[in-house]
C-alpha cells in the first residue's frame, strides 16, 4: 500500500503588514515520525485565529515565533493516527495546539487532549463552543471584568467569534450589553441572534463620531469594556467609561495587519475615571477549561448560548479563509475543514 502524504502549509516568508498568498506555500511531504511516548494525529479540524497573524512576526510575544519553512501553528481536532502513548489508542479524537497539516506530529508532554465526540452534536463545537475563543470570553468576561447585574458592557469585535459569546454571556449575568461590529448587517445580528441591547456600526466613524454613538445608548458611562480591536474604536470607547470601569484587554486585531503599531490616543481616560485595564492570554486559563465547559454546555443546552461557526472546506482554502477575520467577511468562528 502506497502510504499517505502530508500536506503542510506553510510560512515561508514573514508577512510585512497585509499577509499575501506568496508569505506561504502548500507543500506534499512525507508522513511525520511517530516521535517516541507521542502521536500522529490526521487534522480533521483547524480553528483559525487573529492570533496566528501575531505568531507569523519575529517579534517578542506569549509565544515563540513561527520558524520560517514550518507549517503555521493552529489549534486542531483530528483522530489520532498513531500512538507510541498509552493514554491514546488510534481512533481517538482529540484537540490540541498543532498545525495546518493534514498530519501533525505531537509530542510526549504537549496540550494535546482527548474529547468526547459523543457528547456534542458536531466535532466543530470544540473549537468554537467549547474552544479557544469561547474560554477567552468566558474567562475574561467573569474572572477579569466581574460583571454585577445591572451594569454596562461595550463589547468591540462583538459579531465574531469571541465578541458574540462575551456579550450574550453578560447576559445570562444580568447585564447590559452594547456591541461595536462592522457593518449595518452584522449589527441587525447581533441584536437578533446575540441579544445584545444595542449595536453600533464603526465603519467609516472617526473617534468623535464614534464615541458620541455610544454616549447616546450609555449615558451613564460604561462599566465594562471587553475590547477586542484597538485603534479609533477603542479611542471611542474610552471617552464613556465610567468611574472605576474594568477594561479588559483581549485583542488588537486592527493593529495586527498595520506596518507599525497606531497606538491608543485617549489613554489618559483611564487615569481620569480610575480605571483598570487588564490584559488577558486565555492559555493562562487552561487548568480552568473544565469550569467554563460546564456552564457553557448548560447554557448551549438551556438554549441560551447561539453559536455561530463559518466552515470554509479544504487545506488549500487556508489562505482565503485566513484572511476573512481581516477582511470581516466571517461569521462567527472561523474554522478550516481539512479531512
Ligand atoms: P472574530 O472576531 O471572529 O473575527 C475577526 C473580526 O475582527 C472580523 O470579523 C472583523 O469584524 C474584525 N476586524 C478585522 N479587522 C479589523 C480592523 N482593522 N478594524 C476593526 N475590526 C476588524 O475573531 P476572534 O477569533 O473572535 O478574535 C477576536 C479578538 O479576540 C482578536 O483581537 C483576537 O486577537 C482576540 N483573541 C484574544 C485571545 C486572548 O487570549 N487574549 C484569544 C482569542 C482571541 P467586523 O466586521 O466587525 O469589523
Amino acid at each position: 500500500m502506497i502510504p499517505p502524504m502530508n500536506r503542510r502549509f506553510l510560512l515561508v516568508r514573514r508577512p510585512l503588514g497585509i499577509p499575501v498568498p506568496d508569505d506561504f506555500a502548500l507543500v506534499e511531504t512525507a508522513m511525520p515520525v511517530l516521535p517516541p511516548g507521542g502521536l500522529i494525529v490526521r487534522n480533521h479540524y483547524a480553528s483559525l485565529d487573529p492570533a496566528q497573524r501575531g505568531w507569523m512576526d519575529d517579534a517578542p510575544s506569549y509565544m515563540p515565533p513561527i520558524p520560517l519553512g514550518d507549517a503555521v501553528r493552529a489549534a486542531t481536532l483530528g483522530v489520532v493516527h498513531a500512538s507510541d502513548n498509552p493514554a491514546f489508542a488510534p481512533g481517538d479524537w482529540v484537540r490540541g495546539a498543532h498545525a495546518l497539516e493534514d498530519y501533525s506530529a505531537v509530542p510526549a508532554g504537549s496540550f494535546t487532549r482527548s474529547i468526547d465526540i459523543d457528547a456534542v452534536d458536531r466535532p466543530t463545537l470544540y473549537l468554537s463552543a467549547l474552544g479557544g475563543n469561547a474560554m477567552t470570553a468566558y474567562f475574561g468576561l467573569l474572572d477579569i471584568a466581574k460583571p454585577q447585574p445591572g451594569e454596562t458592557l461595550l463589547v468591540t469585535g462583538a459579531a465574531g467569534g469571541v465578541g458574540s459569546i462575551v456579550g450574550q454571556i453578560a447576559k445570562i449575568v444580568g447585564c447590559r450589553t452594547i456591541g461595536i461590529a462592522g457593518g449595518a448587517e452584522k449589527c441587525d445580528r447581533l441584536l437578533r441572534d446575540f441579544g445584545f441591547d444595542a449595536a453600533i456600526d464603526y465603519k467609516g466613524k472617526a473617534v468623535a463620531e464614534l464615541a458620541e454613538e455610544i454616549r447616546k445608548v450609555a449615558p451613564r458611562g460604561l462599566d465594562m469594556l471587553f475590547e477586542n480591536v484597538g485603534g479609533t474604536v477603542m479611542d471611542a470607547a474610552l471617552l464613556n467609561l465610567a468611574q472605576g470601569a474594568r477594561v479588559v484587554l483581549c485583542g488588537l486585531i486592527s493593529e495586527y495587519n498595520a506596518p507599525e503599531r497606531i497606538g491608543i490616543r485617549n489613554l489618559w481616560q483611564v487615569l481620569v475615571q480610575r480605571a483598570t485595564i487588564h490584559g488577558m492570554i486565555v492559555a493562562d486559563y487552561i487548568p480552568r477549561f473544565a469550569e467554563a465547559t460546564d456552564d457553557i454546555r448548560r447554557w448551549l443546552a438551556e438554549g441560551k448560548l447561539h453559536v455561530e461557526e463559518d466552515v470554509q472546506d479544504g487545506l488549500e482554502t487556508a489562505y482565503p479563509a485566513f484572511m476573512r477575520l481581516f477582511s470581516g467577511a466571517n461569521r462567527g468562528k472561523q474554522i478550516l475543514r481539512i479531512a
